[in-house]
């Protein structure tokens, strides 16, 4: 067997298994940046739900139509939307302690027929070929070893003519220079893979078959989150070293006092719809 050490490989599972509970204690139950003004003024948890807001907004549902969330979370900005819009929701998640949790919050909503969660892995979706009218990935993607491949899966899961929105993270520039020390301590600290250019997700969107119908730099509005985020992280310090690691921890937080990673990740919302005959309808 394959002795994993404490600080690497962890998978992101068991990241979240631990770690959803904990941001949502400490930082808020999104578990995504906030959408600020200039200043970043006002509580986390009213931007968090501006940020939700804003890809609601791009989503465009109808009333009784299907969405899948992909990553979930703690499965809040589903529920919102379910509220918003009265459409039903499908949740996914890797952690399944995290869909446990979400199905809870969807109960005690009284929300539990319209959203559920599943504990499935976005680069496999167990749902049928066209089965969903819009898909959402909300700061998940970036968790993807294979992000393609996830691509793929979500074009297969839509209808033609759906529409997917993704808010994430890119790489400012060419995304061609050496690997740069804060972004790498912030991919192992919360086992991501470094984000593609705008220009490298419009490409990965249309091999999978996804036409790029908008595409909104955010990184403004959202960069405040990094300092409410490093807040949090100081915060709990020692509960967050149990969870990510301490040797990953301390690396972060030395590179996010050393280095602005706003400077090299920006954050955008991208929205695009399923071309008539995806490449991958299979
Ligand atoms: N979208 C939520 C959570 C963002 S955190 C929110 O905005 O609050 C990233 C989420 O992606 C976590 O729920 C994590 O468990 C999930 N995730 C990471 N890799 C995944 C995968 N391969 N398949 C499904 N979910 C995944």
């Amino acid at each position: 067997m394959v002795r994993r050490s404490e600080d690497h490989e962890r998978p992101v599972e068991r990241l979240y298994d631990t770690a959803s509970e904990l941001l949502a204690k400490s930082y808020d139950a999104n578990l995504h940046f906030g959408y600020w003004d200039d200043f970043g003024n006002g509580s986390l948890a009213a931007a968090a739900e501006r940020m939700t807001d804003q890809v609601i907004e791009r989503i465009r549902v109808k009333p009784g139509q299907r969405v899948l969330d992909v990553g979930c979370g703690t499965g809040t900005p589903a529920l919102r939307l379910a509220r918003a819009r009265g459409v039903e929701v499908v949740g996914i998640s890797i952690s399944r302690r995290e869909t446990d949790g979400a199905n809870e919050r969807s109960r005690r909503a009284g929300l539990a027929r319209r959203v559920r969660f599943d504990h499935a892995d976005a680069m496999a979706l167990p749902y049928a070929t066209a089965s969903f009218d819009a898909v959402w990935a909300i700061e998940s993607m970036s968790h993807m070893p294979d992000r393609a491949k996830a691509l793929g899966e979500i074009a297969r899961g839509l209808r033609p003519g759906g529409r997917l929105v993704i808010a994430d993270g890119f790489l400012h520039g060419t995304g061609t220079g050496p690997s740069n020390p804060v972004m790498d301590s912030m991919c192992a600290a919360f086992r991501m893979h470094s984000p593609p250019t705008l220009a490298g997700y419009e490409d990965l969107l249309a091999s999978a078959g996804l036409r790029l119908t908008e595409s909104t730099d955010l990184s403004r509005h959202a960069r405040h989150s990094m300092a409410r985020l490093t807040e949090t992280l100081k915060g709990d310090s020692a509960e967050f070293a149990r969870v990510l690691g301490r040797g990953t921890f301390v690396r972060l937080m030395e590179s996010l006092c050393e280095a602005d990673v706003t400077k090299i990740v920006g954050y955008a919302l991208l929205t695009a719809e399923r071309t008539a005959d995806p490449r991958n309808s299979g």
